[in-house]
């Protein structure tokens, strides 16, 4: 077999949406399972949307997800370049060739300036009237100096099929296919011209993209047919939708949250935790595996495991993949990461960043919840003193008012403010007064926090705040128990 050569194609809109990045995900894996070449090539023939910086968006992202790519505009390669708007007059020399064969036309029908589309495109698509204008009518406008599109004249009869290496055996009437445009006024290639040339051109042997080209595709294929050229295998990807509030799903989109790797990337998920989950939107492994790498990926992945279904983007499960990677990182990786993300810099409580990141890093589903879970470690919350009432540890107020007077006398008795030593002092306050651990830690964990569940123990929380603090808050606890 060939060497396999996969393409990813994003045009230049300025964000990488969670859709593209699964394509640009999927067909990585395929081709570095298969040890082929994987091709980035940048679609920006739609001049129309061209966002400064856009490009640069996508090289960004694919190096902070760790995709990388063999041959593409920053670095190179045999079948350059591979910006489309560098390409024009190749696609402009393919188009003619089309019109000469008569598989394509001069269409002189003028731009609607209400719609989008150039020409009279209605949604049954072009009225083909300029499809079979003679010789001289075509040379009569051109004469005239009227400008034109070139449109692919799509055959009036038969089936186009392939077999779709997700979706199977798909055969569309050739006469449900509207005459799209190839080539627009201004010289440009359309995307659907412009893909199935690069393609070719570029030697590519797997198509992998997501389902909403799978109507095009017919008219592609098309394509391939009249220039005589083989035709690449086809790979397309379940449509990814979010759930709505009235729990119906539609395709994905702002509305159910970040959509796009920057966004998901600044609200605090770990590049490879949003690799890992979107590799599950559309594919799974055959096993209960969940969480992997990106070299597990390669290894898992095939196209075997892709399903037709859409795939729901879940952010609760999104958020459970991210917490597992953030527990499997090496503390000073999260220590670093995190701190950007929590607030804590220049403040109070900046030197004990060390400590209060081993005592998070297993209890944040996302970096950005690091503020709100330490909040109270700044300043205790107003909170009621029912949180000192618990049955489990028999806590009442009594026992409450009690074993923070312990406390006090406890730790104002230690000179040397480290943790070991405060769980040590009060392991023996619990050992020497025969009471339980639990039982004694209520209380001041309350006292101390606020909160009756926080991230580490009352002693942790008390080396955090410090003694001058810790003390400030159980005395004012005892003020506050009834
Ligand atoms: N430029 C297209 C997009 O961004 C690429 C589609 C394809 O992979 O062929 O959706």
């Amino acid at each position: 077999m060939n060497n396999i050569r996969t393409r990813f194609a994003p045009s230049p809109t300025g964000y990488m949406h969670i859709g593209n990045l699964r394509t640009a995900l999927f067909a990585y894996l395929y081709t570095k399972a298969n040890n082929g070449d994987f091709i980035l090539r940048i679609e920006d023939t739609d001049q129309n949307r061209f966002v400064e910086g856009a490009t640069q968006v996508i090289y960004d992202t694919l190096r902070v997800a760790n995709i990388k790519h063999d041959e593409g505009p920053d670095i190179g390669g045999k079948y350059g370049p591979y910006i489309q708007s560098e390409r024009k007059s190749i696609y402009k020399q393919y188009a003619e060739q089309l019109v000469e064969q008569g598989d394509a036309y001069y269409c002189f029908c003028q731009k609607d300036p209400e719609k989008e589309e150039e020409a009279q495109d209605s949604s049954n698509g072009y009225d083909r009237r300029c499809r079979n204008l003679t010789k001289e009518q075509i040379n009569e406008n051109l004469n005239a100096g009227r400008s034109y599109v070139i449109r692919q004249r799509i055959p009036l009869e038969g089936n186009t099929s392939w077999d779709d290496l997700v979706y199977g055996r798909i055969s569309v009437e050739n006469n449900t296919l509207d005459d799209q445009i190839l080539l627009k006024s201004d010289g440009m290639p359309t995307y659907n011209f412009a893909n199935v040339i690069d393609d070719h051109l570029m030697g590519i042997t797997h198509v992998i993209r997501g389902s909403e080209y799978l109507s095009s595709n017919p008219k592609y294929l098309l394509l391939y047919k009249a220039f005589g050229w083989n035709t690449p295998e086809y790979i397309h990807l379940p449509l990814i939708c979010g759930r709505n509030e009235d729990g119906t799903v539609s395709k994905l989109s702002k509305r159910h949250g970040a959509v796009s790797f920057q966004a998901l990337i600044e609200d605090g998920y770990l590049p490879e935790a949003i690799i890992n989950y979107i590799a599950l939107l559309g594919w799974n492994p055959g096993t209960e595996q969940e969480i992997f790498t990106l070299d597990e990926l390669i290894y898992k992945f095939s196209t075997q495991g892709i399903h037709k279904n859409q795939a729901i983007f879940d952010y609760n499960k999104l958020d459970w993949v991210n917490s597992e990677h953030i527990k499997k990182l090496d503390h000073e990786t999260f220590k670093k990461e995190a701190f950007k993300f929590s607030g804590i810099e220049g403040t109070i409580l900046e030197s004990k960043w060390d400590y209060i990141s081993t005592l998070v890093q297993s209890r944040i589903q996302k970096y950005s919840q690091i503020p709100e879970m330490i909040k109270f470690m700044y300043q205790i919350p107003q909170y009621s003193t029912e949180l000192y009432i618990n049955k489990k540890n028999k806590s009442t107020f009594e026992t409450s008012r009690n074993y923070i007077q312990m406390a006090i006398e406890c730790i104002n008795s230690i000179q040397d403010w480290n943790i070991d030593v405060l769980n040590s002092s009060f392991m023996d306050l619990s050992a020497n007064k025969e009471i339980k651990i639990g039982q004694l830690m209520w209380p001041i964990r309350v006292a101390v926090s606020g909160l009756t569940i926080t991230p580490g123990s009352a002693p942790d929380i008390m080396y955090v705040i410090g003694k001058e603090e810790s003390i400030k808050r159980l005395e004012s606890a005892i003020e506050v128990l009834p």
